[in-house]
C-alpha cells in the first residue's frame, strides 16, 4: 500500500520545545500524524501522512456513545550512532489486533501499519529529543466513526498515529512510589476487556485512582474482581514481586494487560537464570512475605516509566515498606539493561529492537 505524505511547507512547522529537562507526557504533539480508514466492503484504506490537526467528527459518531476504541503506546528513542531505533513494535501492533479482535474493530493490517508508522516518524524525526531518558512518545488510536445511535458495530473507523516528545521519566532519580491496594473498585474482571487496551477500561478506573491520589497514594494496586485477594496489576503497569529470590508475575489469565515490557523482563530474568514464575499471588502472600522479611523488592512494568519500583504497599491501614523503600538491585539492573538495548547500546540477544532510521 503507498502512503500518501501532505508535508507542511518547512517555515510553518512548529518551533520545537527549547528545554528538553521539562518535555513533560503527552502535551506536545509534532506537526504531522498518520491517517487511515476503514469502511465495510472497502477494508483498511489510504494510509497517509498528513499536517497534525483537529477532526471532525459526527456528534452522532459512535465513539462517543460506546467508546468503541482501542490504542497503543510505544516509543522511538534517539540512540546509538544518533539513529532511530524502536522497541518491539510489532508486538504493540500485533496486541493492538487482539485489542481490535475483543472490541469487534477490524483487523489491521500490520505490515502496512508498521511500514506506514516507520514512516511517520522518520518524518518527525527532528523532534525525537536528544537528553537522557527522553524519547519521542507513539500514540496508535482506532476511534469508531460511524453516525449511528444504535448499539452495534461501526460501518467505519478511523485509524490515526499521533506524536510526540516525552520527558525523562526519572528526571530526579528513581523515585518508589507508594501503592494503595484497592479494596472497594475493580479495574477488570476475567471475560470482560482487562486484556484489551481500550479507552472504557481507563475511564472506569479514574474514580480509584482519584481517591488513592487524595490519601497520598501514587498508584492503585488492583485486586481480582472475584477473590478480591489475587493481585492483578498497578495502575497502567504490570507488577512483578520478588520474593525469597523467585521472580514472580501475574499470569495471563484474561483480566490483565498483557505488558511488552512485562514480557521483555521475563525474557530477561530468565536468560539471566533466574528462578521466574507467572503465577498468582494474593496479596495475603505479599503481606506474609513481608512481615517475614522474603519480600526484597516489587516493582512496576510499562512503556512509559519501563521500571518503577514500589516503596511501600499500604492494606488495611497498614503501610508495608518494600525493600526498605529503596530501588532494589534487579529493578537497577532490569532499568539499566532495557533502556540500553532501546538505545542501541547493549547487545540485543532477542533481536528486539528495530533502527527506523
Ligand atoms: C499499557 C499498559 C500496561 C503496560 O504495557 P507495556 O506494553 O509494557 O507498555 C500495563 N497495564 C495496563 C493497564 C496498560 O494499559
Amino acid at each position: 500500500m503507498n502512503i500518501a505524505k501532505t508535508l507542511k511547507p518547512k517555515d510553518q512547522l512548529k518551533p520545537k520545545p527549547a528545554d528538553e529537562n521539562n518535555l513533560g507526557f503527552g502535551r506536545i504533539f509534532t506537526d504531522h500524524m498518520l491517517l487511515m480508514d476503514y469502511q465495510t466492503g472497502k477494508g483498511w484504506h489510504n494510509p497517509r501522512v498528513e499536517p497534525y490537526g483537529p477532526f471532525t467528527l459526527d456528534p452522532a459518531a459512535m465513539i462517543f456513545h460506546y467508546g468503541q476504541e482501542v490504542f497503543e503506546g510505544l516509543k522511538a528513542y534517539r540512540g546509538e550512532g544518533g539513529h532511530v531505533y524502536m522497541f518491539r513494535p510489532a508486538a504493540n501492533i500485533e496486541r493492538m489486533n487482539r485489542s481490535c479482535d475483543r472490541l469487534c474493530i477490524p483487523a489491521l493490517p500490520n505490515e502496512v501499519v508498521l511500514e506506514a508508522m516507520y514512516e511517520l516518524i522518520r518524518v518527525e524525526q527532528d523532534w525525537i529529543p536528544r537528553a537522557e531518558g527522553t524519547s519521542l512518545y507513539v500514540r496508535p488510536t482506532i476511534i469508531a466513526t460511524e453516525a449511528c445511535l444504535g448499539v452495534k458495530t461501526s460501518a467505519t473507523y478511523l485509524f490515526y498515529i499521533i506524536t510526540g516528545p516525552v520527558g525523562a521519566y526519572y528526571a530526579e532519580g528513581f523515585n518508589p512510589v507508594r501503592i494503595w491496594v484497592e479494596e472497594k473498585y475493580v479495574r477488570a474482571a476475567i471475560g470482560g476487556t482487562g486484556e484489551a487496551k481500550t479507552s472504557g477500561n481507563y475511564a472506569s478506573s479514574l474514580k480509584a485512582a482519584t481517591e488513592a491520589h487524595e490519601k497520598g497514594f501514587t498508584q492503585v494496586l488492583w485486586l481480582n474482581a472475584c477473590d478480591r485477594q489475587s493481585i492483578e496489576e498497578v495502575g497502567t503497569m504490570n507488577i512483578f514481586f520478588k520474593i525469597a529470590g523467585e521472580v514472580i508475575t501475574s499470569p495471563l489469565d484474561g483480566s490483565i494487560l498483557p505488558g511488552v515490557t512485562r514480557d521483555s523482563v521475563l525474557a530477561l530474568c530468565r536468560h539471566w537464570g533466574m528462578n521466574v514464575s507467572e503465577r498468582q499471588l494474593t496479596i495475603d502472600d505479599i503481606i506474609a512475605a513481608a512481615k517475614a522479611g522474603t519480600l526484597e523488592e516489587a516493582f512496576g512494568t510499562g512503556t512509559a516509566a519501563v521500571i518503577s519500583p514500589v516503596g511501600s504497599i499500604h492494606f488495611k491501614g497498614q503501610d508495608y515498606q518494600v525493600a526498605d523503600g529503596q530501588t532494589g538491585a534487579l529493578s537497577l539492573k532490569l532499568y539499566d539493561e532495557i533502556t540500553g538495548i532501546q538505545l542501541g547500546k547493549k547487545p540485543d540477544p532477542f533481536g528486539w529492537v528495530v533502527k527506523v532510521a
